[in-house]
């Protein structure tokens, strides 16, 4: 079970309920006199702010704290079984389509084919009609949907949850995503781009200590989603992390179909390696790359290691720049063994200062295909266990 950390903030004599929720997030069981003391407000205050919350279902009741003799003092914790999230992750030809709580744990999932280019009313009535189906199949035993989070494989203003130019999905252009989900759930609808959710997942359920982590999806294209102290950054426009297309030494005679010269894409990018090997003589189209370099083809390794490099030496400058304690590589070029890793690793530790690579790890991505899921989990539940968005749920209460 993956929970939300608690803020290190303390309350300062606030006496919302939601600010209090925030203190029970870490899923530790409290009792009233442990808030009281934690929050300095009066025990009278957290046992009307207690009951506020347990009525929203958000807080329930665990088994009795240890207690010298009489009746056990009741200990309350965060339940995350109170809602669930509706999480879905979107890519070129496939999909995943999951209901968690609010905890990330999954409690019915499909994949689906799709085809992103046939444009977002048809995907994503394809995308709704599974996750009725999928929500039917829990049945009233699960609670209440609290929201929707989707990732799609492309520039989305984060604010608007429209897709801003995405090179990959035709007609996609400013539609409203989430006024489009809202019409069949009437609940926050949040999207992002699949890079900075898999960047969210993977930084909660593996790397929770590590507030720094750059995670990088290496396969058509390269992206980045950058966590800084704990929160994704995703810059003034939502662009921040965009690093298919910073020039690399290496290619000065290559051009990129943005109309560059020179991008990491058109380098290291999977049909650019592709297409580069063919150009020698091998015969390979991008998706059978990673099965090659799985099988030890010579050209094959050696590409996706010299990809690594070009790769490393953009990192190198996030590096200098961002200073993270973890770089994570996923994507499709990450998962032919540790070929792409290697080049960075070679790169980034010649290339960095003493100082930034000292307590510095690179590492292959651990949450594997349901990153994409727990990250749009996570960005559904971060929104709704707001300490404003609690506090709205405590005021609608009868
Ligand atoms: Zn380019």
């Amino acid at each position: 079970m993956v929970l939300l950390s608690v803020p290190a903030v303390p309350l300062l004599g606030s006496a919302r309920s939601g600010d209090l929720f925030q203190l029970l997030l870490d899923g530790a069981p409290r009792t009233r006199a442990e808030l009281a003391a934690l929050t300095g407000l009066a025990r009278s205050t957290i046992a009307v702010r207690v009951d506020a919350l347990m009525a929203t279902g958000f807080v329930s009741a665990v088994g009795g704290a240890a207690s010298s003799g009489g009746r056990p003092p009741s200990r309350f914790a965060f339940n995350p079984a109170a809602r669930t999230v509706l999480a879905v992750d979107l890519g070129a030809s496939h999909s995943v389509i999951a209901v968690t709580d609010l905890a990330g744990t999954v409690l019915a999932s499909l994949r689906a084919e799709i085809a992103i280019g046939e444009g977002p009313k048809p995907v994503l009535d394809l995308v709704i009609d599974h996750a009725r189906q999928l929500l039917d199949s829990l049945g009233t035993q699960a609670g209440g949907l609290s929201g929707v989070g989707i990732g799609l494989p492309g520039p989305v203003d984060h604010t608007t949850g429209r897709p801003a130019n995405p090179p990959i999905m035709p007609g996609w252009h400013d539609f409203d995503v989430p006024g489009y989900v809202r019409r069949a759930f009437d609940v926050p609808v949040l999207v992002d781009n699949d890079v900075n959710i898999m960047a969210l997942g993977e930084q909660r359920t593996h790397w929770p200590d590590q507030g720094n982590l750059l995670f990088v999806k290496a396969s058509t294209g390269i992206g980045a989603g950058i966590i800084g102290n704990g929160q994704l950054q995703r810059g003034a426009m939502g662009s921040a992390g965009d690093l298919g297309h910073v020039r690399v030494a290496r290619g000065a005679h290559v051009f990129c179909r943005c109309g560059n010269i020179g991008c990491l894409e058109a380098l290291a990018g999977a049909p650019a390696i592709a297409a580069a090997l063919a150009s020698h003589g091998s015969d390979v189209r991008a998706g059978e790359l990673v099965a090659l370099a799985e099988h030890g083809n010579p050209a094959a390794v050696a590409a996706l290691r010299q990809a690594g490099r070009d790769l490393g030496e953009v990192l190198a400058t996030c590096v200098s720049l961002l200073n993270p304690s973890v770089i994570v590589l996923g994507g499709s070029l990450a998962t032919a063994g540790d070929h792409l890793l290697a080049g960075v690793r070679e790169v980034v530790y010649n290339r960095s200062l003493p100082l930034a690579t000292a307590h510095l790890t690179i590492a292959l991505a651990r949450s594997a295909d349901d990153a994409g899921i727990l990250g749009a989990s996570m960005l559904v539940a971060q929104h709704v266990l707001s300490a404003d968005a609690i506090e709205a749920v405590v005021a609608l209460q009868p």
